[in-house]
């Protein structure tokens, strides 16, 4: 073929295929269009997931009918005039790709009224190519339809994912610049049901309740900071309500939601020891800074920034956050002991950045005490049973017998000798593997044994985990979990499996938990969904690091460990147990 330009649809359809990937990206640059507009009031409704309809219709400064044209064609805007601007921007939009992209993928309206004047046009694009601008009345502001989004580039089409997920995924687009836009109102409506409202003129902190939920008041703990130009605040959660997925994780530099992996790693840091590492902080953080020292034209949507001063930022927010955590009076106090020989009765204060052992105290965030956080498994990690040890002389020093010959090391692993050599065993993921195979075995027989609620246990939920209430319903029932839908941000739990209740697993705890995995698109089908939920129900269950066996204990869960199959790795894939032969340890201590 020979080099040719290439013509101007083509040139937009490309450009499309960087900024509008679903309709999720469609909503996120018309609603920053309206935020550059200066508009107060933002109403956003979509069909079919976006893929039908999506309008968003503002109340900003309009576009006066003979710019109409050029707001949908490529490379025009009205926000930048030179290079020295990109040096320093201050809105959201600067490309001026956004409308052409939209319009080359779609059927596209846009009307728009001229506040000042109030002048109004609209004017209609099918797959990129213009109509007139016609006069048309309205109220002042814009308002843009765009219908059958990829009718004509069929490829992007399919890489689409259900209705209910590209629903869900624009309802996480809108909730982001929400919370980017306190004073602004959003109201986001999808096939006519209102899905997400916060009015007008809200603080930051009551924005941060309107999204994330008024029932999380008193876990989230304010944030803020100065240092010179750069100002810090915002709210961060405490470590009981981490989540499984960073849905809950939101970074916005000067109005616009960023995604930052060096910042992600500040967050993460900043609550070392406090959570479980596979989870995420729940945590709004507004920085602002000098425009100039961040470079936001790195990312054709925007989503990432580079900063002139990361390490200065990412130390900012690691502290930042840590000490709204320290402030808070998380430390733990660890009461070191030792049973038998004797106690060391003063309590030792240790301070939590520094003070937490490796793993020990992880064991999952949902053990609840005084803000959540299980100090009687701290210092059962570093608790050594020697007592089960002493129970068992008998034989000699030597001859460790199975089961009872058992050794419980910092409360979290088990050592004892088979006819090979020596085995260590992690007894959370023994246990965790046994409660897996057990359940899946008994699931076979019929719904689990469950414990109805006198009344209903009313869970605060947003809308994706709505949605994956209704979803899972028909499996959960099967679990012993009835859960009925009550209302757009609320779900009621009608039982709960028995199982869970007397491992004393926290119902909401591991409700939350659940509809936020059920919300990340937790399975591809219900064989794969039954596994998750299952999975969750064993690791929640089991036995953690930390917690102390009796005898009774260890030796039950020893003689599980010869009946399940597989025993040998738990439902994660990490091994349950190690060995050590005896020809190991000869050649380690250069006996062969
Ligand atoms: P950009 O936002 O990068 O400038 P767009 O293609 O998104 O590029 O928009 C092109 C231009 O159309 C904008 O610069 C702005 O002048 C105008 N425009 C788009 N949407 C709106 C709106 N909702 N209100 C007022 N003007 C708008
Ligand atoms: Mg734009």
């Amino acid at each position: 073929m020979p080099i040719r330009p290439l013509p101007p649809l083509l040139i937009n359809q490309i450009a499309a295929g960087e900024v509008i990937e679903r309709p999720a990206s469609v909503v996120k640059e018309l609603v920053e269009n309206a935020i550059d507009a200066g508009a107060r009031m933002i109403d956003i409704d979509s069909e079919d997931g976006g893929t039908a309809c999506i309008r968003v219709a503002d109340d900003g400064a309009g576009i006066p009918p003979e710019e109409l044209v050029l707001a949908l064609s490529p490379h025009a805007t009205s926000k930048l005039a030179t290079s020295e601007d990109l040096e320093a921007i201050a809105t959201m939009g600067f490309r001026g790709e956004a409308l052409a992209s939209i319009a080359s993928v779609s059927r596209t309206m846009l009307f728009s009224c001229r506040a000042e004047t109030g002048i109004g046009a609209t004017i209609d694009v099918e797959g990129g190519s213009l109509g007139e601008a016609q006069p048309a009345a309205g109220s002042p502001g814009t308002t843009v339809t765009v219908r059958n989004l990829f009718f004509n580039t069929p490829a992007r089409r399919k890489f689409l994912k259900t209705l209910r997920t590209e629903t869900g995924r624009i309802t996480q687009v809108i909730r982001s610049m929400a919370l980017a836009h306190p004073d602004v109102a959003f109201t986001y409506r999808s096939d006519g049901v209102r899905r997400f409202h916060a009015p007008s003129g809200q603080s930051h902190a009551q924005r941060i309740y309107s999204v994330l939920g008024k029932d999380l008041v008193d876990e989230l703990l304010p944030v803020s900071l100065e240092q010179g130009d750069l100002r810090l605040r915002g709210m961060a959660g405490t470590p009981d309500i981490a989540r499984a997925t960073s849905r809950h994780q939101h970074l916005i530099l000067n109005g616009r939601s960023i995604s930052d992996r060096g910042l992600g790693h500040a967050l993460r840091e900043a609550y070392r020891g406090l959570i479980d590492p596979r989870r995420y902080p729940t945590v709004v953080l507004y920085i602002e800074m000098d425009p100039a020292l961040v470079d936001v034209n790195v990312h054709p949507t925007k989503a990432e920034v580079r900063f002139r001063h990361q390490d200065q930022l990412y130390r900012a927010v690691l502290h930042g956050v840590r000490d709204a955590l320290q402030e808070a009076d998380l430390t733990p106090v660890f009461a070191l002991q030792t049973s038998g020989t004797g106690r060391i009765s003063e309590p030792v204060a240790v301070e939590f950045s520094r003070g937490i052992p490796g793993r020990g105290g992880y064991a999952g965030g949902d053990s609840k005490s005084p803000r959540g956080f299980n100090y009687r498994e701290v210092s059962g990690a570093l608790d050594m049973d020697l007592a089960s040890l002493r129970e068992e002389p008998a034989s000699g020093p030597f001859a460790v017998r199975e089961v009872q010959g058992v050794m419980q090391v910092h409360a979290t692993y088990l050592v004892m000798q088979d006819e090979e050599g020596l085995v260590i065993i992690d007894q959370h993921a023994l246990h965790e593997r046994v409660m897996f195979e057990k359940l899946m075995q008994r699931i076979g027989d019929g719904p689990l044994e469950s414990q109805r609620f006198l009344s209903p246990l009313v869970l605060d939920v947003d809308p994706l985990q709505v949605e994956a209430a209704r979803e899972l319903e028909s499996l959960l029932d099967s679990l012993g979990i009835e859960l009925a839908v009550l209302g757009p941000r609320s779900v009621g739990l009608h039982s709960f499996p028995t199982l869970l209740i007397e491992r004393r697993v926290d119902p909401g705890t591991f409700i939350q938990e659940l509809l936020d995995r059920g919300s990340s698109g937790l399975a591809k089908d219900r064989e794969d969904a039954l596994h998750v939920v299952i999975d969750m129900m064993a690791c929640k269950a089991a036995i953690k690091a930390g917690d102390r066996l009796q005898q009774a204990e260890l030796e039950e869960l020893l003689a599980m460990r010869s009946t399940i199959e597989r025993s040998s790795s738990c439902p994660h894939g990490r091994p349950t147990s190690l060995k050590l032969t005896i020809e190991d340890l000869d050649r380690k201590f250069g006996r062969t």
